[in-house]
């Protein structure tokens, strides 16, 4: 709504006198409550260059996730100072426990490992007012972003939606506009945030690092990388309404290619799955809930799972 809009809605409701006068109270209400999702990777963090620093046995991954939730605080601080009275925080990365929990502020809730419906986007729903996006990396067709790779580095090598190739980040993005959830923020590499904008517009966004190839970049240090998050949620928060969801066209079409050749065939005895070529499976879904749903079946599903 434009100002002037708002100016014309704000005579139609002197004219018209009683029948409006419940709206001033509800949209006071609403500017109350303020529920923020944050969305939690590590390869996009400062400093993060290699596996080295990516999961438990990286010999610098215990410093790493240290840097990781300090990336998650500035802007869990950030949010709250801006007037967050709900924030979520989904810990997204690896084996999804990466986050140092008790750092946290005692009123922030947070998801931890996998599987889980909406996948890094989980918690997400149409109560959620702004979404935020830390430490995220490019997608696996960029021939730029330091370990750019879409879900699973190992086993994917294509995900598009209707056609367009998606990184996690548009992914994501897509998921939080299902629920009418824009996205205000995020951090990565320089490639990251291209993309992402790209997909969503031109959102806020907090530059960690340089890539300077898939193991390599020019990167800020952790407390300059925090301070700069925490800088730019400041910034996205104070104006969070000019921004948009992202809404993707349904029904959904989603296009999968895998590195290997045995998926496909599997995947494809399923009516549910078409087989455009040698590695990749086409399907078609409702809305974003269930096309995540369909992508984290595709990624998690074993006969051997347990318990
Ligand atoms: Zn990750």
């Amino acid at each position: 709504m434009t100002s002037l809009q708002r100016i014309g809605a704000g005579l139609a409701t002197v004219a018209l006198g009683a029948v409006f006068a419940a709206a001033p109270a509800a949209e006071g209400l609403r500017q109350q409550k303020l529920k923020v999702h944050i969305s939690v990777d590590m390869e996009g963090v400062g400093g993060v260059v290699t596996g080295d620093q990516l999961g438990p046995t990286g010999f610098e991954y215990g410093r790493f996730r240290e840097f990781m939730t300090r990336e998650a605080l500035a802007a869990v601080d950030a949010a709250k100072r801006a007037g967050a009275t709900e924030i979520i925080v989904a810990d997204s990365h690896g084996n999804g426990q990466n986050l140092l929990i008790e750092q946290f502020p005692a009123e922030v809730r947070v998801i931890r490992s996998w599987p889980r419906r909406l996948g890094m986007m989980a918690g997400i729903d149409d109560t959620v007012d702004a979404a935020i996006f830390i430490g995220y990396h490019a997608g696996t067709n960029n021939s730029a972003g330091v370990r750019a790779h879409t879900f699973s580095s190992a086993n994917l090598t294509r995900v598009a939606l209707n056609g367009t190739n998606v990184t996690e980040g548009s992914w994501n993005a897509a998921i939080a506009g299902h629920f009418g959830v824009p996205v205000v923020m995020m951090s990565g590499d320089d490639a990251a945030i291209a993309e992402v904008r790209k997909a969503v517009g031109n959102i806020e966004a907090a530059e960690t690092k340089r890539s300077l190839g898939f193991h390599s970049a020019l990167t800020l240090t952790p407390p300059a990388a925090a301070a700069l998050i925490g800088e730019r949620v400041t910034s996205a928060m104070g104006r969070r309404q000019s921004f948009q969801p992202l809404k993707v066209q349904a029904p959904i079409v989603v296009d999968v290619s895998f590195k290997n050749y045995m998926p496909s065939e599997i995947l494809a005895y399923l009516p549910i799955f078409e087989r455009t070529d040698s590695h990749s499976i086409r399907f078609r879904a409702k809305d974003m809930v269930e096309a995540s749903a369909i992508m984290s079946f595709i990624g998690d599903y074993r006969p051997d799972i347990t318990p």
